[in-house]
């Protein structure tokens, strides 16, 4: 292990490419089975009306246009030599194949772009789809981020997610198999009503017979105009403290198994004017900081409970 207290993506980077990368998060996909209301699906509780994407704006310009805006910025700014795209907001793969394949393509066309990031649901992975993955991941790295969120169906359904949990280890299972030279990463969200140290940790152990290569954990915060915010104003939800967050994502990393990388322990509301709750994840860098001090200052690592 590291300085860090856990298996850091800056560092899978680092000797993946040689030095840092910088993701330019790109919208593509303007909807998705959810919002499309199929099988009777209804929007994720959580979500806003930019599905998720950092950056709303991105939609209104060509894909062209907003990986050159950002990329121009990161490399006056950070000096940036190596870029992933990351077909983040909605559902990417919530569109016909042939476009997606003309979207990496444009991607591509940029020296310094060393490869492509999809972000996709476990109820969205075609045949067509996986055969794009496997073309591109013999030129580029490609990278897959699964929105698992829970393996608890109860969870699940409260989130109305519109896919099970059996579904998302059908998919893990689907993708590893057919795309050995993917990089295959899942999102799972804490802060849930009914979350125990207990369930984080039986989460931990399902992720470690995953053949699945990182996580990306969010902590659940109501945004402005969800379902969510209903259920909160009208005192059926209340969002989870700092401290049994902290708690929760130190059981998780500790249970871990230390191979395992980690994209980051909480989330944070890409348009801070939007955040209804709670306050402690306005403050980015401080919550992210005290996580990191909690871990250190008890000597926590990430795997030191993994058996
Ligand atoms: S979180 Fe993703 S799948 Fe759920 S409603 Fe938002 S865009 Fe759709």
């Amino acid at each position: 292990m590291n300085s860090h207290p856990y298996n850091p993506i800056s560092q899978f980077y680092q000797s993946q490419f040689g030095e840092k990368v910088y993701k330019i998060s790109v919208s593509v996909a303007d909807t998705c089975p959810n919002r499309e209301g199929l099988r009777g699906m209804k929007t994720c509780n959580f979500c806003d009306q930019w599905g998720s994407a950092a950056y709303h704006k991105n939609l209104e310009q060509p894909l062209r246009a907003q990986i050159e805006k950002v990329r121009s910025i990161l490399k006056e700014k950070r000096k940036a030599n190596k870029f992933l795209i990351y077909f983040q907001a909605y559902t990417t793969t919530f569109q016909k194949v042939h476009k997606l394949r003309e979207e990496i393509a444009i991607a591509l066309e940029y020296e310094d772009v060393v490869g492509v990031v999809i972000g996709t649901r476990p109820d969205c992975i075609s045949d067509a789809l996986l055969d794009l993955w496997n073309e591109t991941a013999e030129k580029v790295f490609v990278a897959v981020e699964l929105g698992v969120q829970s393996f608890d169906e109860e969870e699940l359904v409260w989130m109305r997610r519109g896919h099970t949990g059996k579904q998302s280890l059908r998919a893990i299972q689907k993708i590893s198999k057919n795309c050995p030279k993917v990089n295959l990463g899942i999102h799972l969200i804490f802060g849930l009503p009914g979350e125990t140290e207990e369930s984080v940790r039986d989460t931990a152990k399902i992720c470690n017979d995953l053949p699945i290569h990182n996580v990306k954990i969010h902590n659940l915060h109501i945004l402005k105009n969800t379902p969510l915010e209903e259920e909160f104003r009208e005192g059926r939800f209340q969002p989870m403290d700092r401290e049994t967050y902290f708690n929760h994502v130190t059981t998780f990393i500790r249970h871990l198994r230390p191979d395992m990388v980690v994209h980051r322990l909480s989330a944070y509301a890409p348009r801070w004017n939007e955040l209804v709750a709670p306050e402690w994840t306005a403050h980015k860098m401080k919550t992210y900081q005290d996580m990191m001090d909690h871990l250190s200052e008890n000597g926590f690592q990430q795997g030191d409970l993994y058996s």
